[in-house]
């Protein structure tokens, strides 16, 4: 008899965006003229940069070439990409990266959820409420206990220090829903507590290109320490438009260690090494030539630019929303709007309600944990006409 892991009948049936998916499709197939913006799912629009393009069809030429021809790829990924990344990420920072410590991936989605495969099943788990549901499914399957950190208008979104000892903790700055992000003190109080306490952080940054003050970190390597307690995740997918294309990449510092149950201390680089080489071929070539063109001058500019454009959404929406009453978080250093819904309504009959009334998608609050209910996600990765035409229709729902 063939057992299953049971631990997946733990999870909710649906994926959030599949259940926000069903409902619009229903809506479409009873208004097939409607026109339906969708201010929800966390997708870019604006096509890949050029440089990237470019890249990529020189790529694919090599690899058509008998000469140029590459198979497969080190698992690790090739060192023309880490090089570019601990060049422009990382030491314009003060933070020195050796090349191991750097592992390309085919996204922070796969290394978010891969990562669990090193840690120990009995390791207690702390994220915020509400959060990217993949940290908290990930972990479900294999069974971990996980503790919620509610952030909120009363803690400013800021999440409290645990009153107790977890041994993983998952943070995400700039914030996917909130799109708020952590000051440098803040974040130092993490660290502090991940080395008091023996924890493991796991920093995802997959919208760091979007900080735009110049005080706020980076990364978390930033703070003293970090390297000691500290996995970090980055993404191009909402950097450069490389969703459909898929990378992202993993920093596991050589010096950061956790314990076997008998207390023997182990290299986390050493056994994510490992375990990419047994599960994981490599990104492939043509996609890490296009990650790499991003670094070039002009890569940065037409990275910059789109950047410029969604963040210029974010504000106009911000500004409406202000104006239509609503307290709105996020916005500022993220592509990401957390909006206080009223009391009156909950997250999904808001969602309903803009639906219906205004063929506006928005993400309810509810589908990234229990203290998201009474706020909506609104993403400003839209065309700006579209989040103009949505701001303009939601001001005529009257709540
Ligand atoms: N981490 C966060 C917080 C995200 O919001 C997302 C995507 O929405 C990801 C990771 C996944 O990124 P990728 O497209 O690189 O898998």
């Amino acid at each position: 008899m063939t057992l299953i892991n049971e631990n997946f009948l733990n999870l909710t049936n649906n994926y959030l965006f599949s259940d926000v998916a069903n409902k619009v499709k229903a809506y479409k197939a009873c208004h097939p003229s409607a026109e339906v913006i969708s201010l929800g799912i966390g997708d870019v629009t604006q096509p890949l940069p050029l440089v990237s393009v470019d890249a990529m069809k020189q790529a694919v030429e090599e690899m058509g070439c008998p000469k140029t021809f590459r198979g497969y790829g080190p698992e690790q990924g090739y060192d023309f990409l880490i090089d570019a990344i601990i060049r422009n990420d990382y030491l314009p920072r003060g933070i020195k990266l050796k090349p191991n410590e750097v592992f390309i991936s085919d996204g922070a989605k796969s290394d978010c959820g891969n990562i669990g495969d090193i840690f120990d099943s009995c390791n207690s788990v702390g994220m915020t409420d509400p959060v990217y549901p993949v940290y908290a499914d990930s972990n479900m399957m294999c069974g971990r206990t996980i503790t919620y950190l509610p952030c909120n208008i009363a803690n400013d979104f800021v999440p409290s220090l645990p009153d107790k000892k977890l041994d993983i903790i998952y943070l995400c700055y700039p914030n996917n829903p909130t799109g708020t992000v952590l000051t440098k003190a803040e974040l130092k109080r993490w660290v502090d507590y991940a080395l008091l306490n023996d924890s493991l952080i796991i920093y995802d940054g997959a919208y760091e290109a979007y900080i735009q003050e110049p005080q706020i970190p980076h990364s978390i390597y930033e703070i003293d320490g970090a390297t000691l307690c500290a996995i970090e995740l980055r993404s191009f997918s909402k950097t450069a438009g490389f969703t459909g294309v898929r990378c992202g990449y993993t920093v596991v510092p050589e010096e950061l260690t956790a314990s076997t149950r008998h207390g023997e201390r182990i290299s986390l680089n050493h056994l994510w090494n490992r375990r990419q080489c047994t599960k994981f071929n490599g990104t492939s070539y043509i996609t890490q030539r296009g990650a790499e063109a991003i670094y070039t001058p002009e890569g940065q500019k037409q990275v910059k630019q789109v950047i410029g454009y969604y963040m210029q959404n974010a504000r106009l929406m911000k500004d409406s929303l202000i104006d239509m009453g609503y307290r709105v978080a996020g916005g500022e250093n993220a592509p990401y709007l957390w909006v206080k819904i009223p009391d009156s309504v909950s997250s999904w009959q808001f969602f309903d309600r803009m639906l219906n009334e205004a063929q506006v998608v928005v993400t309810p609050g509810l589908g990234f944990g229990a203290s998201g209910d009474g706020y909506i996600r609104l993403t400003a990765f839209g065309q700006q006409e579209d989040c103009l035409k949505a701001m303009r229709r939601m001001k005529h729902v009257k709540m």
